[in-house]
């Protein structure tokens, strides 16, 4: 037994302690956007392991917040992985790409991906569904060096720095991916206002973020899971063997559980308004060199070809409806 073959996510509070925790297992949907990848000739296997690992932790972040809008992952190059993104709806649904611009050696480790000079970046964007006119989507970048200047080595360090820097969150993280699972595994340090004090903690201002002794243990724990662990053992199998001297509350979803799966979320009406970003000379120069327009989907493959006679309603349209309008849906 390998686990199920169902993409899952299980969350879970530990009693007495403020600390929650989440676990990924993306299966059969990783693979599926793997294999749409393979007509462009797929990606080299560093590459696989890097957008699975993001994909893992944007549904772990994604699951551990209230917010109807997409969670964007990006991590921003400066070597032959020039970007790779992640991204998850509130349905769970993911999707994740990478452009590689240069060679990537078999065995590459990820500064020699995305930070050969130290200038590689890691963003998070919160991008709400309804935005209102004015409002721009939450930010966090953070560099891909720690406080020393020294270069992360793992996506995983990446991540619990942004949660330090960014969140002032203590969070330990463990990812793993290969070509068949991309699964990870969170841990982190409820903020001590409000409810979470299930000790009895008081909500402290300026309170040492680290000196909790509950989220140290428990922190250390799950640290020891090894990759291979993470990557073959079921979810069930992997928190016993990490908490089962630990109180684990198992969070049981109401309604249906929602399920992580690959879907994206490109359309015909969304290439429509990007062509009509790009203005009436723009769109008729490229028909005029090629004939037809054709927009293949970095995230999914799907290919949206538009002839003279669909560009030209595209501008005639405009008038009745402004671009960018299907957004709001
Ligand atoms: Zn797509």
């Amino acid at each position: 037994m390998k686990g199920r073959r169902v993409s899952e996510l299980h969350r879970f509070l530990f009693d007495g302690a403020p600390v929650r925790g989440a676990l990924v297992r993306l299966t059969d949907d990783w693979q599926a956007l793997l294999q749409r990848r393979q007509a462009a000739g797929g990606y080299p296997a560093p590459v696989t392991a890097l957008l699975g690992e993001m994909a893992a932790a944007a549904v772990l972040l994604h699951s551990n917040i209230k917010f109807a809008g997409a969670l964007v992952l990006q991590i921003v190059g400066d070597g032959p992985v020039k970007v790779a993104v992640a991204e998850v709806q509130p349905d769970l649904a993911f999707r994740a790409t990478a452009t590689v611009v240069g060679e990537v050696a078999a065995d590459a480790p990820l500064a020699d991906m995305v930070n050969v000079l130290g200038q590689g970046r890691c963003a998070i964007t919160l991008d709400p569904r309804e935005r209102t006119p004015g409002m721009q989507p939450y930010q966090g970048i953070v560099p891909l060096v720690d406080a020393r200047g020294q270069r992360l080595g793992r996506l995983s360090e990446m991540l619990e720095h942004y949660m330090r820097q960014s969140e002032q969150l203590d969070t330990c993280i463990v990812l793993a991916a290969d070509e068949r699972v991309a699964a990870g595994l969170l841990i982190q340090r409820m903020p001590t206002a409000g409810a979470g004090n299930l000790a009895g903690r008081a909500g402290v201002e300026g309170e040492v973020p680290g000196a909790d002794e509950d989220f140290n243990r428990i922190a250390l724990l799950a640290a020891s899971l090894r990759r291979d662990e993470l990557l073959t053992l079921d979810a069930d199998t992997v928190l016993h063997r990490l908490f089962w001297q630990e109180q684990l509350l198992r969070l049981v979803p109401q309604g249906q559980p929602l399920q992580p799966h690959f879907a994206c979320t490109c359309s015909r009406e969304r290439v429509a308004s990007m062509l009509q970003g790009l203005g009436v000379a723009e769109v008729e120069s490229i028909l005029a060199e090629r004939g037809e327009i054709d927009v293949a989907c970095d995230f999914c493959g799907q290919h949206y070809r538009f002839d003279p006679v669909d560009a030209a309603r595209l501008f005639l349209d405009q008038t009745q409806q402004p671009p960018g309008s299907e957004r709001l849906q």
